[in-house]
């Protein structure tokens, strides 16, 4: 029994190791991949390590459990689209918000009607903490799902600031009566109110913003999963959710720098509601692709900036294949990338490193837009708000003080869209009324198929 003990904590350290050196390594685009499996390792150490607990029992329906859910998340990463891993990523973050918020429950309520049952008051408290923390994140994530989904509008009534704060406040206070009695009443109901709180923070928040708030249940759910660690006294989830705490308390405040708004403006701005944007005059010109892709013949620099059009389309690959061609013509090739541009974090960089295409050909916006103004074309290639200059001018849109990539600044600029669909923020882009702006209408995908081909005519 002793051995195994020692055997448990050994392998939970070694775990933490592996999370750690698998966290470090997912940190440049070069390991990420690799890190994944080491992180993987470390949760593989864990789970069989978790075996070895004295009285452990259910080993067969934990097995059935755990194979079940292994298939589901393997098929679900094999078929799942990039540009829906953000609803991924929600549906399983709420998961372990639930099952740190079930674990809670499950220790908890041993305490109901066993008086002399002890637990020390600050781990109960570290217990009932993570159940509020996991049930929010539960609710909360399924919501964020559906939002981005768009099977869920935004739901805004009187007084919702208010109704929220009562619900949270009111879960608190239900908890500490708990603490207080035991009564397994006051635990459903503290439970309830919980869940109903993550609800009502997620349901008014615009789906733009639901890629940072599902950052922040991820958070939630470390910090869950942290507390039920001193609730079990087990030191592999301390140290898991700690790490994925905090690194999800780390991306959250990344995503919200780069679009320039605070986590609180997030969370209680109604940002899909807001009906700002510069009235723009003047009309978008629009250049026929062959035309587009002749012109590329008489040029010695090009910049291309990706966004959510390309993960749409799937162009990653063919836009690889563009650039090479004119590589290969002796052209200056770069590829400009916004923190934000997609639909998750890494969105492009992900996209551009399946296609192939060499990280020293990716710029990060800082580094990359002073060279705007020495770039002959900007190839926008389904990007919008990323490029949009009225976020450094006009105080009334919501993508106001946004930092965005100078591709104005570029002498020529050709926007690759399908026709007029406005950003994700839902503001007009005054980069298409440029007057060096031409707006190449098609399908990314087909339209760098085209051009590719006509380069490849005009040799
Ligand atoms: P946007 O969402 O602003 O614009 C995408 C554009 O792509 C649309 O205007 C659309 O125009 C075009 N498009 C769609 N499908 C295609 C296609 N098949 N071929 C060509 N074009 C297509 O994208 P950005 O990447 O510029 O900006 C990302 C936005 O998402 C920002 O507002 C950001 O704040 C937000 N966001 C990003 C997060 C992240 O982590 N990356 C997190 C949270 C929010 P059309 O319909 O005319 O083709």
């Amino acid at each position: 029994m002793h051995n195994y003990s020692l055997i448990i904590q050994i392998a939970y350290y070694a775990a933490a190791v592996l999370f750690i050196f698998g966290l470090k390594r997912m940190g440049s685009p070069k390991t990420a991949a690799n890190g994944i499996y080491w992180a993987g390792l470390g949760v593989l150490v864990a789970i069989i390590a978790t075996f070895l607990f004295p009285g452990i029992h259910n080993i067969a329906l934990i097995l059935v459990a755990i194979a079940i859910s292994s298939i589901i998340a393997w098929w679900s990463g094999r078929v799942v689209a990039l540009t829906a891993m953000p609803e991924m990523i929600a549906m399983f973050n709420g998961m372990g918000g639930g099952a740190a918020a079930a674990i809670a429950a499950v220790e908890l309520l041993r305490l109901v009607g066993h008086p002399t049952l002890q637990m020390p008051i600050s781990v109960e408290a570290l217990g009932l903490g993570g159940a509020l923390i996991g049930a929010i994140s539960f609710t909360g994530s399924i919501f964020a799902f559906l939002k981005l989904r768009d099977w869920l509008d935004n739901i805004w009534f009187p007084m919702q600031q208010i109704v929220n704060l009562l619900f949270l406040f009111g879960s608190i206070a239900l908890g500490i009566a708990f603490v207080i009695t035991h009564s397994w009443v006051l635990f459903t109901l503290f439970f309830i109110a919980s869940a109903i709180f993550g609800i009502l923070m997620t349901i008014p928040i615009g789906g733009a913003d639901m890629p940072v708030v599902i950052s922040l249940y991820n958070a939630f759910t470390g910090l869950a999963v942290a507390c039920e660690g001193f609730l079990l006294n087990n030191i592999a989830l301390i140290i898991a959710g700690t790490i994925v705490g905090s690194a999800g308390t780390l991306l959250t405040l990344l995503m919200a720098k780069a679009m320039n708004r605070s986590v609180s403006n997030i969370l209680f701005s109604k940002f899909g509601a807001a009906k700002g944007g510069t009235k723009v005059e003047g009309e978008m010109k629009a250049l026929d692709i062959d035309d587009a892709a002749i012109n590329l013949n008489y040029v010695s620099s090009v910049v291309f900036v990706p966004g959510y059009g390309m993960a749409v389309a799937q162009a990653q690959q063919k836009v690889w294949e563009l650039a090479q061609l004119l590589i290969s013509r002796g052209v200056d090739v770069k590829f400009a990338i916004h923190p934000v541009a997609g639909r998750m974090p890494g969105h492009m960089n992900v996209l551009l490193a399946e296609a192939g295409v060499p990280y020293d050909y990716i710029y990060d916006m800082d580094d990359i837009n002073p060279d705007f103004d020495s770039t002959d074309v900007a190839i926008i290639l389904g990007a919008n708000d990323v490029v949009n200059p009225s976020a450094r001018t006009d105080k009334n849109s919501p993508i106001y003080g946004m930092p965005i990539i100078n591709a104005d600044h570029a002498r020529q600029i050709y926007c690759i869209k399908r026709g007029k669909g406005l950003g994700y923020s839902g503001v007009v882009n005054t980069l298409f009324f440029d007057e060096k702006t031409k707006m190449v209408y098609g399908d990314a995908k087909s339209v760098m198929n085209r051009m590719i081909q006509v380069l490849k005519e005009n040799e």
